[in-house]
């Protein structure tokens, strides 16, 4: 099995025995926007497995906010060390040499870079150490957006940077205020640093986590046999067993040490912009974020969008997997059979995914086969939560097509993707966004569809149950909630 693997050591330190192992996808699937991180964090657990296992089970549910690289940090003997790795939870791991670790305090993190390049260097949770190995280990959701001025900033006071990821800076900065404590540094931090961060510190006695004011990517604290938990999503505690206590507030800072949990209030500076696309594409569908199921919240946004479609249809399939919540509310609200009708082959991954497009349709064509007597002489209606590239789309309208669809009508459970997201999602570059040709008739034509559906961004708002004024929405309407992104 491939496995690396390091105890960190020295100041800042990355994981420099590390190389790419073939436990990293050759290519991540590029074609859907991508979440840049998960957080996982236990603190002072002394259940029946240890803190380390139940991390990994932790990091195991949010694998799918990022496969580039995983990792854990925990305090052993009075020191903060760290495994981490390239790849795949499952690959960075093994349980043997995580049921010997004693700690029963750990952070763990899984990585997507969207901040920094793909290397073994940037793998999280970060490390800040003194001579004498104390100091603090740094978990990171979310992108800075001022990094160039603090990077210069850093430099001009003698920084050397260890790293490519804006995490880094979010971490000198606690480590020169350490002297304060973790909360005042983290108090002080916040202050400085801009833009989208969900973080988690640990220190040589407490855990300390703070979410940005605008509260882009999510927290979520919870408890187990005792121990208090801090997580990205829910369905990591499901996993774990642990229940929900509430969601970390946008701007709070909380503080887990031996005499238990306490907020430190909530720093003000922006107004809360809970990233829409975490409800209706990047978190689990199982997650529940801030009192909304996110399966609902698509289903939801699946039945308003059948008050959009004009089509005669017969017949509602799901792309599969992320269509699947969508199109069982527009089934639902048309009283239309829904058909699992087109087939994922699971075991074919990311192997043959390469960055042209025609290789990307190839992919496509390798994963998906179509259950033909489902399909023929029907009208259908096509649901996914997304239109990116349209590379999916169009290779499945073909699919269908070709198994005898009379009619391919594509129902998209979101607005058209138009802008970058400054705030930690990774969204292709715009020339290859396929909603950035205005002209429907065009985008129907290049899909191969007989017509084009959109959410629109009501539709999201009354499926989150929140104001427009509440959520950062700029992806798809280029009206970003922080001044200079
Ligand atoms: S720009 Fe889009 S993806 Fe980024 S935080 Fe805002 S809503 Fe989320």
């Amino acid at each position: 099995m491939l496995k690396k693997n390091d105890h960190q050591t020295g100041i800042f330190s990355g994981s420099s025995k590390l190389s790419l192992t073939s436990a990293v996808p050759e290519e991540l699937p590029r074609g859907r926007p991508q979440e840049k991180c998960g957080i996982f964090a236990v603190y002072g657990y002394r259940g029946p497995e240890n803190a380390a296992l139940v991390t990994y089970l932790g990091l195991l549910a949010l694998q799918h906010r990022g496969q580039e690289s995983a990792g854990i940090a925990f305090k052993e003997e009075g020191k903060i060390r760290a495994i981490k790795g390239m790849g795949m939870v499952d690959h960075v791991f093994s349980r043997r040499e995580l049921s010997l670790i004693e700690a029963d305090t750990v952070l763990g993190h899984v990585r997507y870079a969207t901040a920094g390049p793909s290397i073994a260097v940037n793998a999280q949770p970060l490390l800040a150490l003194s001579h004498d190995r104390t100091g603090m280990a740094l978990a990171h959701n979310g992108n800075l957006t001022n990094t160039r001025k603090l990077h210069h900033r850093l430099l001009e006071t003698g920084h050397i940077f260890h790293t490519t990821s804006d995490t880094e800076i979010l971490l000198t900065y606690l480590f020169r205020f350490r002297r304060l404590g973790l909360v005042e540094a983290a108090r002080k931090t916040m202050g400085i640093v801009q833009g989208a961060y969900s973080a988690v510190v640990l220190d040589h006695d407490r855990l300390v986590a703070f979410r940005d004011p605008n509260g882009f990517r999510p927290l979520v604290i919870g408890r187990l046999d005792g121990a208090y938990i801090l997580a990205s999503e829910t369905a990591a505690f499901d996993l774990v067993g642990a229940e929900v206590v509430r969601e970390v507030k946008p701007g709070e800072i909380i503080s887990i040490g031996p005499e238990g949990l306490s907020s430190a209030g909530v720093q003000s500076g922006g107004e809360p912009s809970y990233c829409i696309f975490e409800y209706v594409y990047f978190a689990r569908p199982d997650s529940v974020i801030d009192g909304s199921s996110v399966h609902l919240v698509r289903k939801k946004v699946g039945s308003l969008l059948a008050g959009r479609l004009s089509a005669k249809l017969d017949l509602v399939i799901p792309s599969p997997d992320s269509g699947v919540s969508a199109a069982s509310g527009l089934a639902e609200a048309l009283n239309l059979p829904l058909e699992w009708a087109i087939y994922r082959n699971p075991y074919l991954g990311r192997t043959f995914i390469k960055p042209g497009q025609e290789t990307r349709e190839m992919a496509v064509r390798l994963k998906f086969n179509p259950v033909t007597g489902l399909i023929r002489g029907k009208r259908v209606a096509l649901v996914d939560d997304s239109l990116v590239r349209g590379t999916t789309a169009r290779v499945l309208t073909a699919l269908l097509r070709d198994s005898g669809a009379a009619e391919v009508h594509l129902g998209i459970a979101s607005p058209p993707y138009k802008n970058p997201c400054y705030y930690g999602i990774d969204i292709p570059v715009p020339d290859e966004l396929a909603a950035l040709d205005e002209n429907m008739d065009h985008l129907t034509a290049s899909i191969g569809a007989d017509s084009i559906t959109f959410a629109e961004p009501e539709d999201l708002y009354e499926a989150v149950g929140k104001d427009r004024t509440e959520l950062c929405t700029a992806c798809f309407t280029g009206l970003y909630p922080t001044p200079g992104r």
